[in-house]
């Protein structure tokens, strides 16, 4: 009678073990692992048909960036909830079965806080934050948050195929918001520049407001004392779309 009952019991810790674990090990036992969806150089050339759904997306991160099929707006992903921030510069809860061309997420975690302290211009911000890394080759996610004086973020109109190239759409549409005394947070990478041609090099923030309701593609600003939280990531995986226009691309 007594085996059984403590059978009963270590099965039912093996059964409670196996259902948290995955989901665990998703967070936090997993390497600290980048994962991105197509190539920037892509893109570039106006390959912007989705190339996954933002519900896989979602099981690989719930912190980075992006772009929705048709580049309709800038997307922003933080503590799990994605965010996309059409031309309006309003910000809309993004559905699990909308599509990506292209983004990078990973599972963050803090793990380096920088010391910034005082009135920075953007420039300034990105030079101390290379001066406070502990290397320049290998990528970090990053995570600054505070009040700042002034953001100038951007966003850009859905698109319609056939699709221009990145470089027109941005130069002849794009809308530019300017923010001033405004809080929230700055989610973003720094890529070291052998990552050219897959992705943006240095710095890429987006950026979204403690209120979930505004924010854009981060262009300029000033910064007081930002709490600036960073991972090294020590993987970078890189998701290669399977369809028609990633294959007929001109990316030779
Ligand atoms: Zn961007």
């Amino acid at each position: 009678m007594k085996l059984k009952r403590y059978l009963w019991i270590a099965l039912c810790l093996i059964a409670l073990v196996a259902s948290v674990l995955p989901a665990y090990s998703q967070q936090f036992l997993q390497p600290h692992i980048g994962y991105q969806v197509s190539t920037l150089g892509a893109l570039n050339v106006g390959v912007y048909e989705g190339a996954t759904t933002i519900a896989e997306l979602k099981s690989h991160g719930n912190f980075g960036l992006g772009t929705l099929e048709g580049l309709d707006g800038e997307m922003v992903v933080l503590d799990g909830k994605f965010y996309q921030i059409r031309a309006d510069g309003v910000a809309y809860p993004v559905t699990d079965n909308s599509k990506t061309p292209f983004s990078a997420v990973t599972f963050f975690r803090k793990e380096q806080s920088l010391p910034l302290t005082g009135l920075l211009t953007y420039q300034k911000l990105l030079s101390q934050i290379d001066e406070q890394l502990p290397t320049l080759n290998l990528p970090y996610a990053i995570r600054l948050q505070g009040t700042f004086p002034s953001l100038k973020v951007r966003s850009e109109p859905k698109q319609t195929p056939p699709y221009k190239p990145l470089n027109d759409v941005i130069s002849q549409q794009q809308i530019v918001f300017e923010l001033q005394n405004v809080q929230g947070t700055l989610v973003g990478f720094r890529l070291p520049q052998y990552f050219k041609d897959v992705n943006q090099t240095g710095y890429h923030f987006h950026f979204i407001t403690s209120d979930s309701r505004a924010g854009g593609h981060v262009l300029d600003g000033t910064f007081i004392n930002p709490i600036i939280d960073v991972e090294t990531l020590q993987d970078w995986q890189i998701m290669l779309p399977n369809n028609k226009a990633f294959k007929q691309a001109s990316l030779e």
